[in-house]
Formats: structure tokens, C-alpha cells, sequence
């Protein structure tokens, strides 16, 4: 991309006030149980941080690292596993949280791993959502912002591993 430009979408405040409502939401509807919040890495670190200080209930925190774009903003289709959990999750109730999600290839194929190892649930919390692009159907229960088709950086999230630092979740375009 040449003289890549950002342009603000949500800004930190935005962010931070979601969250704040997703967690509501989570801590009203658990039940009782195991809860063990799966962040997705790398993109979802800061989420993950942010969210489960929004949340008031006792739960476990593991990762897991998936790779499903190579490096630029196609994505390939390929789904790997990186770093699988540390965690046993069988009997508890699973929160996979995810900064986005676009054609719902990654989490579809997240989800048939997770329910093999027999989990009392399993949810996802998505930071960002584009809904137009989805070519397999997955059932976000927390998701913090719909956006358009185009590409995001900011807030955990990259392109070539740059811009995750960025307070901010911000459009990526090629400059002039
Ligand atoms: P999916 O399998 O749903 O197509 O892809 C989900 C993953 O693709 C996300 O977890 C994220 O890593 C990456 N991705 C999708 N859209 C964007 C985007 O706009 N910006 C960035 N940085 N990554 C994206």
C-alpha cells in the first residue's frame, strides 16, 4: 500500500463506552459456572484486556492464536492454528472473544474445534462485525460495531503487524 492514511471510525472513548455495555451484558446473562474467555491473538489482545475488567463475575483468561489473513488485507481462506489452549474446557462455559468478524471462515471453523473438547457453552463477543462480507454463518452474541466492507487498523488490530498501538479504530486507505 503507498502512503498508507487513517481515518478515525470509532474513537477510544466510542470503544471504551461499548465495552463497558458489552461487559453489563455478559455479567447479567452468565449463569453460574466455569467462564473461560478465549481471546483470539493477536488482533483481539487490547479487547480482551478491556473487556474482562467490564465484566463482574469470576472467569479464566486463555489465547489462542489463529491465522487466517497472510500479510496484507486479502484474506487467504487458510485457517491455522497457532497456539492452541492451555486450558481444559470441557463443562465450562466458553466466551470466545474476537476483534472481528468478516467472512466468519475463522470463527466457524474455531467453533467445531472448541465443541469437540465439550464445553457447557460456547459464545462469541466481537469487537467489529461486517456483516456484508460473511460467507459462513456464525452466531455473534456480543458484538460491539457493525461496520462497511473496508479495511480496519487500530486498537489490536494491524496491517504488517503495524498500527496496533493506535488508541483508536481507524480506516486504512492508500493516500495520494
Ligand atoms: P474471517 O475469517 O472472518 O474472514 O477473518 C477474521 C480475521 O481476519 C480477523 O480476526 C482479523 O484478524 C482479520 N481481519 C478481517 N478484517 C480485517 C480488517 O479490516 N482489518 C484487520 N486488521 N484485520 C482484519
Amino acid at each position: 500500500m503507498n502512503n498508507p492514511q487513517t481515518t478515525v471510525l470509532f474513537s477510544d472513548e466510542q470503544i471504551q463506552a461499548r465495552i463497558r455495555e458489552l461487559g453489563a451484558a455478559i455479567t447479567r446473562d452468565y449463569p453460574a459456572g466455569d467462564l473461560i474467555v478465549v481471546g483470539i491473538l493477536k488482533g483481539a489482545f487490547l479487547f480482551v484486556a478491556d473487556l474482562v475488567r467490564a465484566i463482574e463475575r469470576p472467569l479464566k483468561v486463555d489465547f489462542m492464536g489463529i491465522s487466517s489473513y497472510g500479510r496484507g488485507t486479502i484474506s487467504s481462506g487458510e485457517v491455522k492454528v497457532t497456539k492452541d489452549l492451555d486450558m481444559q474446557i470441557e463443562g465450562a462455559h466458553v466466551l470466545i472473544v474476537e476483534d472481528i468478524v468478516d467472512t466468519g471462515v475463522t470463527l466457524s471453523y474455531l467453533i467445531e474445534v472448541l465443541k469437540q473438547r465439550k464445553p457447557q457453552s460456547i459464545q462469541i463477543a466481537a469487537l467489529l462485525d461486517k456483516p456484508e462480507r460473511r460467507r459462513r454463518e456464525v452466531p455473534v452474541a456480543y458484538r460491539g460495531f457493525s461496520i462497511p466492507d473496508a479495511f480496519v487498523v487500530g486498537y489490536g488490530l494491524d496491517f504488517d503487524e503495524n498500527y496496533r498501538g493506535l488508541k483508536d479504530i481507524c480506516v486504512l486507505s492508500e493516500g495520494a
